[in-house]
């Protein structure tokens, strides 16, 4: 017979079951933290008392708050027991994890693997990697490591479960990156092989210019040499050590020095130091020691310096080329001109004073075509006389010989005279006079009148009559400067580089004009032998402007 309860007893029934609810479950939280160890429970027969033999306090306690899931279930995989991380790995309340059956937790595609693990489990300690599915549905891998337990005299299996999350992220973030590295280290490889490719082609390239760059130096007729930056050398090729009879070895750094001639080497040394310094080409005369004779045989050293992108000298490169015979034709065409010079002087000083004779004798009984013959004859030996003074020049300087006195006097007025002269000489040339001033140098007066009158006259020569001609005079850092400026057919850079050389003439086929190519090598060391330096400075077809400059007193 079933008793009918009213509300107000169903109502405190319900109190009384939460209130026990409650009550168990602080139970279960007390034993599970280690509060209690044992329990009196109320059963049928009274009291009794129940001990938590299956773990001592410590290890529940340590179990609780470590890191790992950890669960043990019975023979048919249902969870005994439980501590809270795991239950909060799968985001499920405790109560949901223990009396559940394990397998639940198994998604179905790790079922299999699962059941194999737990077989091995009961045998012996076993590990192994599954998924499980939290609450929501997701999967995570875990590391289970299976151990049997006894439990009460019955067996047990424990897990303790690893979240193998953060690892496999780790271990898919390292895979990424071990996947990047060997892509880098690939590119890094082919790029190696690229530059090792290209580097074996250079030296290839490399070999075989300085092959042939040995080649050519060791078959040509001149001395090669090499030099590095700061000037000492290292190379020297066949024809210098036959010649000299010195060894690579032995010729190299400074060791040429060994067979310059005593009065060349100074100098030598001075010239190729400065070139090393100033970058600048390097070119000298110098005799070399035969090792054949012990003869001296005059060179005409020359290097560049070769220079890297940036400009920086990597190397000179040095010939030297023997020019004792050119050098001996030289010597005999300068003695040729001395004498000849010479020789010419006393006939033509001669010729001149019989024409001033004539000139003199009677000159109103001589018919007027006498008189003319007499002016042009006189004129030719006037020429002549200027051809035989400069050859006489050049075979002075030569010789070291151009002396003349020297005083002090005004450059400007010497200019106001040439300019006088020239107007009466070249009188279809506007020869103008720009400059204002007194200058007072040390020199020869008649010396410095050729200089300038020979400036004066080859702007009339080089250039036609349609623009004047500028004379100049300026002071400059303790010089004047004097300068003569026409617009004729000017000169190119390699004709201005020498054009102050003896003999020097710009072969010119528009423009014929007679000449030497004297009057500027004679004009230049007479402004060198007062101390002070010519320059020139034009423009092809255009015109130009020579310079002298003298120290000012
Ligand atoms: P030359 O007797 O041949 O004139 P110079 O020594 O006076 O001898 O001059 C040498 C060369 O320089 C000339 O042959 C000429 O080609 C060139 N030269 C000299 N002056 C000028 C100038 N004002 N304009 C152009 N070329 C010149």
């Amino acid at each position: 017979m079933s008793t009918v309860l009213t509300n107000q007893e169903l109502l405190s029934q319900n109190q009384e079951l939460q209130r026990q609810l409650d009550e168990a479950n602080d139970t279960i939280e007390a034993i599970r933290t280690g509060q209690v160890d044992a329990l009196i429970v109320k059963a049928g027969g009274g009291h009794e008392v129940y001990t938590l033999k299956s773990a001592d306090q410590t290890y529940r306690v340590f179990i609780e708050k470590m890191a790992e899931g950890a669960v043990t279930l019975d023979e048919k995989g249902i969870v005994l027991y439980s501590n809270l991380r795991f239950a909060l790995m799968l985001n499920l309340p405790l109560e949901k994890v223990i009396g559940a059956k394990f397998e639940t937790f198994v998604p179905a595609a790790f079922r299999e693997g699962f059941l194999y693990l737990m077989q091995r489990g009961w045998m012996a300690e076993t590990k192994g990697e599954i998924s499980l599915s939290n609450v929501y549905q997701q999967e995570i891998p875990f590391l289970l490591s299976l151990n049997t337990l006894p439990l009460n005299g019955e067996a047990t299996l424990s897990i303790i479960l690893t979240d193998l999350t953060l690892q496999k992220e780790t271990e898919h973030r390292l895979k990424l990156q071990n996947e990047q590295l060997k892509e880098a280290r690939q590119n890094a490889d082919n790029l190696n092989n690229e530059l090792e490719n290209i580097v074996q082609e250079r030296t290839k390239d490399l070999f075989m210019s300085q092959e042939h760059f040995k080649f050519l130096a060791d078959n040509i007729p001149v001395i090669v040499w090499t030099a590095y930056p700061d000037g000492s050398t290292d190379y020297f090729n066949k024809r210098w050590c036959q010649y000299t009879g010195l060894t690579v070895k032995q010729s190299i750094d400074w060791g040429w020095q060994h067979v310059i001639h005593p009065d060349d080497l100074e100098k030598t040394i001075q010239v190729w130091k400065k070139s090393v310094e100033t970058g600048q080409p390097y070119e000298i005369e110098y005799r070399f020691k035969g090792a054949e004779n012990g003869q001296y045989r005059w060179h005409l050293g020359h290097a560049i310096p070769f220079k890297d992108e940036s400009g920086q000298i990597i190397k000179w490169f040095g010939t030297g080329t023997d020019i004792e015979d050119q050098k001996k034709e030289m010597e005999k065409r300068d003695e040729f001109i001395s004498i000849a010079s010479h020789e010419l002087k006393t006939p033509l000083t001669s010729a001149k004073g019989y024409i001033q004779l004539i000139e003199a004798y009677q000159k109103e009984v001589l018919p007027v075509t006498v008189k003319t013959f007499v002016k042009k004859a006189n004129d030719s030996l006037n020429k002549l006389q200027t051809l035989v003074n400069d050859l006489l020049d050049v075979s002075k300087i030569q010789a070291g010989k151009l002396e003349f006195g020297v005083e002090r006097l005004n450059l400007g007025n010497l200019i106001i005279t040439c300019v006088e002269n020239a107007t009466h000489i070249y009188p279809k040339s506007l020869i103008v006079n720009c400059y204002t001033g007194d200058f007072i140098v040390t020199g020869n007066f008649e010396r410095l009148e050729q200089v300038l009158m020979n400036l004066i006259s080859n702007a009339v020569k080089y250039s036609n009559n349609d623009h004047p001609i500028d004379i100049n005079a300026e002071q400059r850092n303790g010089y004047v400067n004097v300068s003569v400026t026409d617009r004729g057919i000017g000169l190119t850079e390699p004709q201005m580089a020498r054009i102050f050389e003896r003999f020097y003439r710009v072969e010119d086929k528009k423009y014929l004009t007679s000449g030497l190519g004297m009057g500027l090598y004679i004009s230049s060391e007479i402004i060198k032998a007062h101390g002070g330096f010519m320059s020139v400075k034009s423009v092809f077809n255009e015109g130009s402007t020579f310079n002298f400059n003298l120290p000012l007193i």
